[in-house]
């Protein structure tokens, strides 16, 4: 049994669990019949029966029409994707990206907003202008904005929706986002997870990782972040902070990172690092991504060897991530996925395989992020659509 869709259970005591199972089938299987849910959940077709009507009933799902040659012609289900829309926001720096998306995670906005700088509450009050503004334009779909999910660069904690830490923003430490934004009584539900942990989400939801997947999604827009998923659920450990991946230390006494230790990955395989080597001493060297993934399509001789020698550490980091995770997938994602092409991807994969057991990369793929530098946004959209069944209830038991 695929573990992301959950257990059984009766009807009065598991209907959100049931629900649950029922939509996350049609998500994973559409189009999809009733009598194929039935089989595919292992319950049976009167408790399939009722979280379908429920489902039709609040617009989430469809019936597509009846298909079928041979035996009992069936109607076809599938997610009402224009129902309602869902938003992801990353919060990094230098940038605030928005996105807006249909159920099947179909792009209808999406939007860079400026930084709002050091203070903590200038975010609030811009995120929740741009949610009342989003909520406003589609309150004609069934379901309206359904939620809106927020991936932080730094470390979130979800137990007392504090951020604990963000490296490259001292004073946003300790602020407590999640009261802040409830007290915009927006009338959205609202989910913030770290960065590293929303990748994993994006991914499985709409890249290239299924659910019953041992997924690892290495982050890199900046720094670089894990991401691990595995038997259904994110890998967060303890205190939220699982996945620093980029201050894991593979030198000695090597270069200072912004952490406070010295050695880290971050500083030989990130996109940080490379944009400081072939842009030293510039003071936002940031702004030259755009310009280096240009670079990288002419095959600049500078450029290829800069990236040659980073991804020689970036081998190194994933093999350390293989050996302690053992994952099926490992996903690049972020700025760093977009700049490795195939020919590099191949090269990564090879001498990776050189330095692990053959047996270990046998059910082993690697690949780079069909999401690009949307990645964590949709993480946050991912989120939100995990959610949809537990946001209903939500507001139905508030009715
Ligand atoms: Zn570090």
């Amino acid at each position: 049994m695929n573990s992301y869709i959950g257990t059984n259970g009766t009807f009065e005591l598991m209907r959100n669990l049931n629900l649950e199972k029922i939509y996350r089938l049609i998500l994973l299987h559409q189009p999809v019949s009733r009598a194929q849910l039935s089989k595919l959940s292992g319950l049976n077709k009167m408790t399939v029966t009722n979280c379908i009507d429920f489902l039709l009933e609040k617009g989430i799902v469809q019936e597509l029409g009846v298909t079928g040659t041979r035996g009992r012609p069936a109607t076809m289900l599938s997610i009402n994707r224009d129902s309602g829309v869902l938003v992801g926001i990353e919060m990094n720096i230098p940038s605030i990206r928005v996105i807006v998306t249909n159920l099947d995670g179909t792009i209808l906005e999406n939007i860079i907003l400026p930084d709002t700088g050091p203070e903590p509450e200038a975010f609030v009050q811009q995120i929740s202008e741009i949610i009342s503004m989003l909520k406003e334009k589609y309150k004609d779909r069934t379901l309206g904005l359904i939620g809106a999910g927020i991936a932080f660069s730094g470390h979130y904690n979800q137990q007392t929706g504090v951020i604990e830490l963000m490296s490259n923003r001292q004073t946003w430490n300790h602020f407590p986002i999640r009261d802040e934004l409830q007290k915009c009584n927006l009338g959205v539900p609202i989910f913030i997870q770290s960065a590293m942990q929303a990748s994993a989400m994006g991914e499985i939801h709409f890249g290239k990782a299924n659910p019953d997947e041992y997924v690892v999604c290495i982050t890199g827009t900046w720094g670089i972040n894990a991401s691990m998923y595995s038997n259904g659920t994110l890998i967060n450990g303890y205190q939220g902070f699982a996945g620093r991946f980029g201050h894991t230390i593979i030198q000695l006494n090597g270069k200072q990172c912004m952490c406070g230790n010295k050695g880290c990955l971050e500083e030989y395989a990130s996109i940080r690092a490379l944009c400081n080597k072939l842009y030293p001493d510039q003071p936002k060297p940031q702004k030259y991504i755009d310009e280096i993934l240009e670079r990288v399509k002419h095959k600049e001789p500078v450029v290829m060897a800069a990236i040659h020698e980073m991804l020689e550490y970036l081998e190194i980091g994933i093999v350390n991530m293989i050996n302690a995770f053992n994952p099926t997938r490992v996903c690049i994602g972020g700025y760093l996925g977009l700049i490795i092409n195939d020919s590099m991807l191949q090269e990564l994969k090879a001498d990776i395989a050189k330095m692990l057991p053959e047996h270990y990369c046998r059910h082993l793929d690697i690949c780079c992020s069909s999401l690009g530098e949307l990645g964590v946004a949709y993480g946050g959209i991912a989120i939100v659509r995990d959610k949809l069944i537990s946001i209903l209830s939500d507001a139905e038991s508030e009715e």
